[in-house]
């Protein structure tokens, strides 16, 4: 029962399941937080709170919660000694000056977002330090869903339908390596458009929650997504079931597409993916004629093929070849980074000060080069556990190894402080800072209801500071701690918000944002129409149409495919592990293995196994399910040590890297394995 010295703030969740997140209402007393609860008043997720968002409480007073700078002499040892702030930057500011800006890297991960995802003006603040100091840094949605947004970019159908327009009009629905623990707001949007009687497909590589749901589902082969998409596109364009004035009008390259798929039938992609002909071209079939047919595309998992990107690219074709873009439940639904038609923010990252510098392309494999020869040798990490993250992950190991000085800002000690850094900065949390998030709908304060615990900081208060240390001139020009916020937020697409206009609307704000993507039909491409063909993709060294690459040779028999559940959130939190909750949930990985496989391995539900290829070995447990295929073997991502077993190869030429704003410089995450039981 609550009592007067209690009070209820709103807020969001700090785990930012994107594109959707959700609100949360935060009972605190004094300086201490209560209880969670979902927010019924938060347009985007009308009180959903999942079972992560609950686990977040479990941060505040957590015993293994960093409170105070710490350093060591030695990596390895567990001698850790507590520091004043003072000694610390001390320490950092020298071992930036001794090898030079250059030498110096800023690496962001998704922790470093948990109170301005959407906005970004936190990690904006931080890559504007990047830019005026002239040291290196990366664009992280390498990590995720660049590869993706690639692939999709190249067509053009990049702004995406909302997902309140996606239940109120979408009469199918293709949950395309999407899934509900990535974005489970999603799901209840998905549920409502079912009960109005919209009809749900999902395609996966194994059977997923959302397959699960589905009306019907596709179980295909890792990796040939593309080969389905492009079977589909072959029927719809052979039994001309595509929408020609909408091709004529905003299309370029439907000739050279005709051409291109005229051999790519559903019998030729039937083998490669694993699906009956006649089933996949029923679903085109099905598609091509249902007026409002809305993709919800994955977000990551399924571009993390070393080809990933043209599954994206093929599916993308698919919207604008049946007129299916610029309506109402049609085009694409919420994903990963998709922006509605309407949405933007001002630029604070001031690329024109960058001074001329030897950097590092934003490449997965380049950096990781740059790490292991030592053109990288202070490393500043802020709110990620680098080394899970990255594929090839021993490479960049052994890199972090040999680094003059590495350094983590953290709410929790992880495998990357653990093992590499020198310096541990404890981080606030998402109630002990000030930001702003922002959904394709929605602007949301996300106001300091706490004070920090013990001596955290804030990236931004760490980032003044080495700015001011670092005699980086006119860094932060605005007044207050969130001038920064204010200046990002000070665009005609958000009707010029501020900090103070949200606090005066209670703290959400809606955007003036069109519910359907590109009502306009005006496309980000060089044409400035929707591309089939693609010359820019030709000049980059890329097929200039979508195209599937066959599955290279493997030296192992089983494909390792990565993903999510509802129980962790990529590798925060230590991987969940400082979180109780979740860690009882998801005690040890478990690697789901088909029937036929286990049984050729003798190995039996819930026993110990290895995971093991050229590179690495990985300890697991097995789920033996009918939910994979066989020859597929499927487990959580973010787990220490997994990405050894993983490729690390580029997947696009430098020269494409550069085509689009983010970074589309995934490394290969392929992975084929041997398993046997322990
Ligand atoms: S789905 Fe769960 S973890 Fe994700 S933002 Fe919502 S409450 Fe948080």
């Amino acid at each position: 029962m609550s009592n007067s010295t209690e009070r209820t703030e709103r807020t969001m969740c700090p785990m930012n399941c994107h594109p959707t997140l959700c609100g949360m209402r935060a009972t605190v007393e004094e300086n201490r937080l209560l209880r969670v609860e979902g927010d019924k008043k938060n347009p985007d997720s009308a009180g959903f709170l999942c079972v992560r968002g609950l686990a977040s409480r479990e941060i505040m007073d957590n015993p293994a919660r960093l409170l105070q700078p710490r350093m060591r002499d030695k990596r390895g040892s567990d001698d850790w000694y507590e520091v004043s702030w003072d000694q610390a930057l001390t320490r950092i500011v020298e071992g930036m000056n001794e090898v030079g800006r250059e030498q110096v890297a800023l690496w962001l991960g998704h922790g470093a977002l948990a109170n301005d995802f959407g906005v970004f003006a936190n990690m904006y603040l931080a890559l504007r330090f990047a830019n005026m100091y002239g040291c290196q840094w990366w664009d992280p949605s390498m990590i995720c869903w660049g590869l993706g947004g690639f692939g999709i970019g190249l067509t053009g159908a990049m702004e995406i339908n909302t997902k309140e327009d996606m239940s109120a009009h979408a009469d199918l629905i293709v949950q395309w390596g999407s899934n509900h623990a990535s974005q489970p707001n999603t799901a209840r949007h998905i549920a409502a458009a079912k009960k109005r009687g919209a009809k749900v497909v999902a395609i996966d590589v194994r059977v997923s929650d959302a397959c699960r749901s589905a009306h019907e589902h596709f179980v295909v082969r890792p990796g040939t997504d593309a080969a389905m998409a492009l079977a589909m596109i072959q029927v719809i364009i052979g039994e001309e079931l595509h929408d020609e004035e909408f091709v004529a009008n905003h299309t370029v390259g439907f000739e050279a597409l005709r051409n291109h798929v005229r051999a790519f039938t559903p019998e030729w992609a039937a083998p490669i993916c694993g699906v009956d002909a006649e089933r996949i071209a029923a679903f085109a079939r099905s598609y091509a004629a249902t007026e409002r047919a809305m993709i919800l595309i994955g977000g990551a998992s399924m571009h993390k093929d070393r080809n990933g990107w043209q599954a994206a690219r093929a599916i993308s074709c698919l919207p604008p070849l049946t007129g299916k873009l610029g309506k109402p439940g049609t085009g694409f639904g919420a994903r990963h980074a998709g922006q509605p038609h309407g949405q933007g923010f001002a630029n604070i990252l001031n690329f024109a000060a960058r001074p001329p510098g030897d950097y590092v392309t934003t490449q997965m494999s380049a950096i990781l080069e740059a790490i292991e020869t030592g053109r990288v040798r202070t490393m500043l990490v802020f709110g990620s556990n680098m080394v899970s993250s990255f594929a090839d992950a021993s490479r960049i190991r052994s890199g972090m190894a040999n680094m003059d000085l590495v350094v983590g800002h953290d709410l929790f000690m992880n495998e990357t402080t653990r093992r590499y850094a020198d310096i541990v900065l404890p981080g606030t949390t998402w109630l002990e800072d000030l930001g702003v998030k922002g959904t394709a709908t929605h602007l949301y304060l996300m106001d300091r209801i706490l004070e920090p615990a013990g001596g955290a900081r804030s990236i931004t208060a760490v980032i003044k500071e080495l700015a001011v240390r670092l005699g980086v001139a006119d860094f932060y020009p605005w007044d207050g701690d969130g001038g920064h916020i204010d200046a990002i937020l000070d665009h005609p697409a958000t009707g010029h918000a501020s900090l103070a206009s949200l606090r005066e609307s209670g703290g959400i704000a809606a955007l003036p944002v069109s519910p359907v993507a590109h009502p306009d039909h005006r496309y980000a491409t060089p044409s400035g129409k929707i591309e089939f063909y693609s010359e820019r993709a030709a000049e980059a060294g890329l097929p200039a149409l979508p195209t599937y690459v066959p599955r290279a040779t493997a030296a192992f028999p089983l494909e390792l495919r990565m993903g999510r559940t509802i129980n962790h959130f990529h590798a925060f939190y230590d991987g969940g592990r400082a979180l109780p909750s979740l860690t009882r949930r998801d005690r040890r990985p478990t690697l789901w293995i088909s029937q036929e496989d286990a049984a050729t391995r003798n190995i039996a539900d819930g026993d110990a196994i290895s995971l093991h290829n050229d590179r690495a070995r990985f300890e697991a447990n097995a789920s033996v399910t009918d939910r994979v295929p066989q020859g597929t073997v499927w487990i959580h991502d973010g787990w220490p040590g997994l990405n050894d077993l993983t490729n690390g190869a580029p997947c696009l030429p430098d020269a494409a890297t550069r085509l689009f704003p983010f970074s589309a410089g995934q490394s290969s995450y392929d992975a084929y394995v041997e398993v046997s039981a322990e």
